[in-house]
């Protein structure tokens, strides 16, 4: 298989590079790991690919400023750690952090980014308030948060307005997750939202940002999640009303700290739960949470500074996605969301997953039910691993869970994503595909080319 790659350096290359309707995989900063990077070629090989032709969006111009109101507004790839310095400098915050900071936050439209202040602040499409795109024939469009996507042109004749009405009844059972198996289509700039550059590519964004608050980390040290995860639960029945007043609640458990420096394990032996805290709320928080946990005593509950804790909680999943990547497999991992009330059960069938022989860890967003278990398998353990995948991903249906919520569909989640589509979605799919890529030239090889299959 041939893999190409085109690179812009203005926008106006790009413009002209669209009107010749080449096929093409755009990107930002290839942090995905639902896209295969590191072997394309293998894994097109597989799918019968001719060839591949890799835009990337790297190069172009960029932009990082603030408009009168605070809101940030982002040209090229900026990436998270840009923009997050950029507002820091000016008083302000970004209100997403996804755990990758090189990630580009224009790629974050596109995949519909979320991380770990998305506990006290949501995803970042609620952060969006516009965004232009390049159509098909390389003409800017402009989307508004504040425009119902049932108003847009798009949605303006019978069958247009019907079928959104059923794909929008069918998302209701999603609502309470960040993101759900298929993306939400309520308002404009959701066209450009999780749509995973399907249908065009975003140029630029405009992001309400916060002030810059004053927090304070506290780490709670818990027993192994494996032996006894009572704790872990109290703890999350009890932040949960508290989403003002605590911007994150991260996890990472005691396995993940192989994979850590000695210098930066926080506490041997045990599970650590992570809460940021805004200042002005942290007696509160400590009164109506941290001392109602009584099963704690004081040297359990410690304050770690921030820089360490963002540390600690990049270096886990880069050196886990490194450790697959030497060990020849791809990354064995989940990125279920469920329900608050399915997340004792979310424990229990991750518990029923760490039993066996190969090795194992979990971390992820703790406060918003939604952890990441990771297989680590050697090349003859990943078949197996693959297998209870399977099995995980048949409760998660049974659950209406949200299988995908933070990662994306991309290119490797999509045989486990069949099986929550029904004819609603790929109708909208195909329906939006026709309107907006007519020649079928933005990655292509998306999910929303899927066909059902019997
Ligand atoms: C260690 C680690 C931690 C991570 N943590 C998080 C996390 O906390 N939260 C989270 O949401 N994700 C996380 N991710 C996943 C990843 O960082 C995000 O999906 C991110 O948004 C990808 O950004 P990127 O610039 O690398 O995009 P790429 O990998 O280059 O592209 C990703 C997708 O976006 C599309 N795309 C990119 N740019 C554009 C554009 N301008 N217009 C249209 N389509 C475009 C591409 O076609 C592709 O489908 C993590 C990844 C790693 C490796």
């Amino acid at each position: 298989m041939e893999i190409y790659t085109k690179g812009f350096s203005a926008i106006k290359d790009l413009k002209d590079y669209v009107r010749l309707s080449e096929p093409t995989f755009f990107h930002g900063n290839q942090t995905s790991t639902v896209i295969p990077y590191d072997r394309l070629n293998e894994y097109g090989e597989q799918q019968g690919w001719t060839s591949l032709t890799l835009g990337n969006l790297g190069q172009l111009p960029q932009e990082c400023s603030l408009d009168k109101d605070n809101n940030l507004i982002i040209s090229g790839p900026v990436t998270w750690k840009q923009a997050r310095e950029f507002c820091r400098s000016k008083g302000r915050n970004t209100m997403t952090s996804p755990t990758e900071e090189l990630a580009a936050i224009l790629s974050g439209v596109a995949t519909s980014c979320t991380g770990e202040r998305c506990f006290g602040y949501g995803t970042l499409r609620e952060q969006l308030l516009e965004c232009t795109y390049l159509d098909h024939q390389g003409e800017e469009q402009k989307l508004l948060a504040a425009n119902d996507l049932s108003d847009h042109r798009l949605f303006q004749n019978d069958e247009g307005q019907k079928l959104l009405k059923r794909y929008q009844c069918s998302y209701q059972q999603y609502r309470e997750f960040k993101n759900a198996p298929f993306p939400r289509l309520e308002k404009e700039t959701d066209l450009m939202t999780g749509t995973e550059g399907q249908l065009g590519v975003v140029i630029n964004g405009i992001f309400k940002t916060s002030k810059l608050e004053n927090v304070t980390y506290i780490f709670l040290a818990l027993p192994k999640w494996e032996e006894d995860a009572s704790i872990h639960l109290d703890v999350f029945q009890k932040v949960q009303g508290f989403r003002e007043k605590v911007y994150s609640c991260e996890f990472v458990d005691e396995n993940s700290w192989s994979y850590l420096s000695e210098d930066l394990i926080p506490r041997k032996g045990k599970d650590i739960v992570f809460l940021e805290i805004e200042n002005i709320y942290f007696e509160e928080v400590y009164e109506k949470i941290l001392s109602q946990i009584t099963q704690l005593d004081e040297n359990d509950i410690f304050e770690v500074p921030e820089s360490r804790c963002r540390q600690l909680r990049m270096e886990i999943p880069r050196a886990i996605f490194e450790v697959n990547s030497k060990m020849g497999v791809t990354k064995k991992g989940t990125d279920v969301q469920v329900l608050s009330k399915d997340f004792a059960g979310l424990l229990e069938v991750y518990k029923s997953m760490a039993k066996g022989d190969v090795a194992y860890n979990l971390f992820g967003h703790f406060g918003d039910a939604h952890l990441h278990f990771n297989f680590m398998p050697n090349q003859f353990e990943a078949a197996s691993c693959q297998k209870k995948l399977e099995e995980l991903y048949k409760w998660v249906f049974e659950v209406k869970g949200s299988p995908f919520a933070e990662h994306g569909i991309g290119m490797l989640k999509q045989k486990f994503i069949q099986p929550f589509y029904t004819d609603t979605q790929y109708e909208m799919f195909s329906y939006l595909k026709k309107s907006m890529d007519p020649n079928n030239q933005f990655f292509p090889q998306g999910f929303m080319n899927m066909r059902k299959t019997q």
